[in-house]
Order: structure tokens, then sequence, then C-alpha cells
């Protein structure tokens, strides 16, 4: 397949199989090679466009290529999205591609209890899905820590400043390590939200569908 050319793990080929994807969506066809190549990526992309498996595919081939132990409250890719209801689809699309690989993903939000959550994390992850707001109250319960973060995924930043998520988002930049790659994603890119990209991307490359 297409996918094959873009040079995906066997692994994550087979999934993609399983699911029943012949070829990339347009959005995959930009993303996923520049997402290979370790680059920063400003994405102007809709839900439905193929936007998950775009951010997801070539981090997953990133972190199995480079496998590392799990660090307690930690995590090595972390998602971020405005509501409960994304995240979990998230959650659950990345489980899916990551079905036969050794990554564990886990998931956060708000409206249920923290404590539960705050145990799942002890031993850490390799990719997390977020709220923002659940995601600070972890760490200001150390519960999670982001030090471990290389790559960090802003979805749907538009709704984020909706949601009045600006501040909690500023503190999650500042908490990133620096040295990380970073994927920001917005359904539209007014001057607000392309000014809080600057805040997390570096020379990103450009893709829109
Ligand atoms: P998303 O925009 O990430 O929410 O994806 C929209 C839907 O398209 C999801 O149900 C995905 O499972 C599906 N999808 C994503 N990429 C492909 C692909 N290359 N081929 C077929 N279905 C896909």
């Amino acid at each position: 397949s297409y996918f094959k050319e873009l040079g995906l793990a066997e692994p994550i080929l087979r999934a993609l199989q399983e699911k029943g994807y012949t070829e990339p969506s347009p959005i995959q066809r930009q993303a996923i090679p520049a997402l290979m190549d370790g680059r920063d990526i400003l994405g102007i992309a809709q839900t439905g466009t193929g936007k998950t498996a775009a951010f997801s595919l070539p981090s997953l081939h990133r972190l199995a290529n480079d496998p590392k132990p799990r660090q307690a409250a930690g995590c090595r890719m972390l998602v971020l999205s405005p509501t409960r209801e994304l995240a979990a689809q998230i959650a659950e699309n990345i489980r899916g591609y990551a079905l036969f690989l050794n990554l564990s993903v886990q998931c956060i939000f708000g409206g249920v209890p923290a404590g539960k959550q705050a145990k799942k994390l002890v031993p850490g992850c390799d990719i997390l899905v977020a709220t923002p707001g659940r995601l600070l109250d972890l760490i200001d319960q150390r519960a999670l820590t982001l030090r471990n973060v290389e790559i960090f995924v802003l979805d749907e930043a538009d709704q984020m400043m909706d949601l009045g998520f600006i501040k909690p988002l500023t503190r999650v930049a500042n908490l990133l390590p620096e040295k990380r790659q970073s994927l920001f994603f917005s359904a539209t890119m007014p001057q607000a939200i392309a000014n809080l990209g600057k805040r997390f991307i570096k020379n990103p490359v450009k893709v829109e569908v």
C-alpha cells in the first residue's frame, strides 16, 4: 500500500490493514513524511480528515523505533484535546493503531474522580491523551510529570481558545522540555491562534486540507 511507501513500521502497517485503511488521506500524505523527519507541524484541518492518524502514525513509528523504559508518572508523547469526548476518541484511535506495538496509551479528563486517573499514571505510559484542566490538576498533585515528553500534540487549538484554555496552555508550554517535537492543529487559523502556536512550534512545516 501507499502507507508502506511512507516507510511506516510493519506492525503499524498491519494495524492499518486490520482497520481497512488502504490509502492515506491528503493530510496524512502531507504530514507523515515531515513528522517522520522529526519536523514540527502547523496543521489547518478539521475533524474527519484523518488528522488523528496523520499525527499518531509517524509518532508511534518514532517511539517504537527508539524504545525506552517507562518513567514513573511520565509519558513520551502528550496529546492535548479540548473535551473529554474528543480525548477519549483520540485515545481509542491510537490504541487501534498501536495494537501490534508494545506502547501503552492512557487518557485523562475532567468530570470523573482524579484519584483513579492518578493511579493509572503511577507506572508511567508512552502516550498520554489529556484535557488541559485535568492534566494540570494531576501535575499539581505530583501524579504526572512532563519532563519526559518527546512529542507534544495540541489538537483543536481554536476550540481550546473558545473554552478559555489559554492560561492552562501557557502553563503547559512552560513545563514541556525545550527539546521536543511539537504538532499544532486547528480548524481555523486566525491571528490569535497563530500567536498561540508560536509558543509551541519551531520552524514548522505547514499543512492544510
Ligand atoms: P479523524 O479526522 O482523525 O477524526 O478521522 C476520521 C475518520 O476517518 C476516523 O473514523 C478514522 O478511523 C478514519 N480514517 C482515518 N484515516 C483513514 C484512511 N487513510 N483510510 C480510511 N479511513 C481513515
